[in-house]
């Protein structure tokens, strides 16, 4: 029997053909065993209008991983952006902790200093070109946008992105598509920062997100954006302290996946 707290935390998504926002849920339990192929075969029509290539011809979408390890994956996205992931990355690398830093491709490109000999611990993550919402665009065109920031981010930190965060988490349409073309996972979150809730209070924020983080959870956090964010930041030490104390180790998220005990 599926375990009802992985088939929440996780569904397959299937493209059905080539209709943009033609997205179907499954049991990943289920889809397991069906093995279902993407509609009109590997090479059918209506994966692509171009030259098809459509993965795994699933996708997969993963918020959390079932696991009773006290693991953590710690997740920055939007960056990167001087001074703010210039901060991060240096408390990170004090501390030790590795982290998933799911890129904007334009500001990869821009800001490549930032990031220059520094992502060796972290895991780099696709997070579009420009932060434009793919789930409205059509599937060339997402595919078009994910490629040339998988190539940005590949090119500055020597990784090859496996993992893709869509901007507002807004997993529909182009999106769906491109993504399993480049055979990549979608990554969203269980908890995120509540920065505007602890305004001024770096070390209450910190508190916060120690006591509600669970093992497997997948923290989502900004190296970019309104000032108030910066609370998040100052109080990241707060948070690796709190974090560790209670016994969690931090990993990155494709670490995070491998300690999931559902085998998919
Ligand atoms: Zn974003």
């Amino acid at each position: 029997m599926a375990d009802r707290r992985a088939v929440l935390r996780r569904a397959a998504l299937f493209a059905a053909g080539a209709g943009v926002g033609a997205v179907a849920f499954a049991e990943a339990a289920g889809v397991a065993d069906r093995n279902l192929p993407v509609r009109g075969g590997a090479a059918g029509a209506t994966v692509a209008s171009r030259e098809a290539h459509p993965g795994r011809g699933q996708l997969l979408v993963t918020w959390a991983v079932d696991t009773e390890q006290p693991v953590v994956a710690l997740t920055f996205d939007d960056g990167p952006r001087p001074e703010w992931t210039d901060t991060v990355l240096d408390t990170l690398h004090r501390l030790g902790v590795p982290a998933t830093f799911f890129m904007v491709g334009r500001r990869v490109r821009k800001y490549a200093h930032v990031l220059d000999g520094r992502m060796a611990r972290h895991e780099a993550a696709n997070h579009t070109w420009d932060h434009r919402d793919l789930a409205r665009a059509d599937a060339d065109e997402a595919y078009d946008d994910l490629l040339r920031a998988h190539t940005a981010i590949a090119d500055v930190t020597g990784q090859e992105p496996a993992l893709l965060r869509p901007p507002y988490g807004h997993v529909g349409g182009g999106a769906v598509l491109a993504a399993t073309r480049l055979d990549y996972r979608v990554v969203l979150w269980s908890l995120q920062m509540l920065e505007s809730e602890f305004p001024g209070d770096p070390a209450g924020h910190a508190r916060h997100i120690v006591a509600q983080t669970t093992p497997g959870a997948i923290l989502l956090a900004h190296d970019i954006g309104d000032p108030d964010r910066l609370v998040a930041i100052e109080g990241l030490p707060d948070m690796v302290a709190g974090l560790r104390a209670r016994g969690f180790e931090f990993v990155t998220v494709s670490q995070l996946m491998a300690a999931d005990t559902v085998v998919v």
